[in-house]
């Protein structure tokens, strides 16, 4: 069964082309990263899934049907950083997020619980760390209880732990049966969380499917390295890399 399957979705931004003809199909339960360099429609695309944009042309249905708004809707969604209230507590935080979604005492309970912050549910938001407050943005966007998750650069300014912790949480709920659509623009993190993959560049798509079938190391080099300092930003991403060299788009890289 496919969760959500994508045909020929385009969008234009004045003369901007964001996305054009993407189609891919995301199947239950899947970790789905969607993998591309800064610029390559990656937003757009999630916008787009969970009703925040019209695509220019294109359908897409949710559930094997076509997508109503009131279901895209009802996705767990997180686009931006919630809005936060830095001096009270993560509970009360979250309180104010469940009025508004019509959410009780038992899904905060049950929210913190998964996120692991029960134990400092009281504690100010303003002390928490960089991974916590994260994980009290996805404690909020789950308090309905979504089947689908669509993060954007769920780990984007995260510290080292952060990042693992909220990498951690992703695949913990993934286990738990939701499926989970991420915008990432780091191979390392798709490799490391991702089930299945869609790789955009300029706004096509140029690869998906299971991970181990799509990526390959030397791809996504040469699909990051348009300039030197894409090709920096590409290689520290790949620990493993001992040397790189540009040879117009194309990277020749070096493994150990
Ligand atoms: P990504 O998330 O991969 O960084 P985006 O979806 O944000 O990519 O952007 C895709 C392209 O569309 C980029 O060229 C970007 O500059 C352009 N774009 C995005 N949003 C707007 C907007 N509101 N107005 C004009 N151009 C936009």
């Amino acid at each position: 069964m496919s969760i959500l399957s994508l045909q020929n979705i385009s969008k234009k931004y004045g003369a901007v082309q964001a996305l054009s003809g993407v189609s891919f199909d995301v199947p239950k339960g899947a970790v789905y990263g969607i993998l591309g360099p800064n610029g390559s429609g990656k937003t757009t695309l999630l916008g787009i899934v969970t009703d925040v944009l019209k695509a220019d042309t294109g359908s897409f249905t949710l559930f094997d049907q076509p997508a109503t708004a009131r279901q895209r809707r009802q996705m767990g969604t997180l686009l931006e950083t919630p809005n936060f209230y830095h001096y009270l507590s993560g509970y009360r935080n979250l309180e104010i997020a469940a009025a508004i979604k019509q959410r009780g005492h038992d899904d905060i309970a049950r929210v913190l619980q998964i996120c692991g912050l029960t134990a400092r549910q009281h504690a100010a938001f303003k002390t928490y760390s960089l991974g916590m407050k994260q994980r009290l943005a996805i404690a909020s966007v789950l308090l309905g209880d979504p089947d689908v998750l669509v993060l954007d650069e769920p780990t984007n300014g995260l510290d080292p732990s952060g990042i693992a912790e909220v990498r951690e949480l992703v695949r913990q709920l993934a286990g738990a049966g939701k499926t989970i659509i991420l915008a990432s623009h780091l191979l390392d993190e798709v490799e490391k969380v991702c089930t299945h993959v869609a790789i955009l560049r300029r706004g096509q798509l140029l690869k998906s499917g299971s991970v181990e079938a799509v990526i390959s190391r030397h791809d996504f080099l040469e699909l990051a390295a348009t300039d030197n300092t894409a090709l920096q930003t590409a290689l520290a991403a790949y620990p493993g890399c001992t040397s790189a060299q540009l040879n117009g788009n194309v990277v020749v890289a070096v493994f150990n």
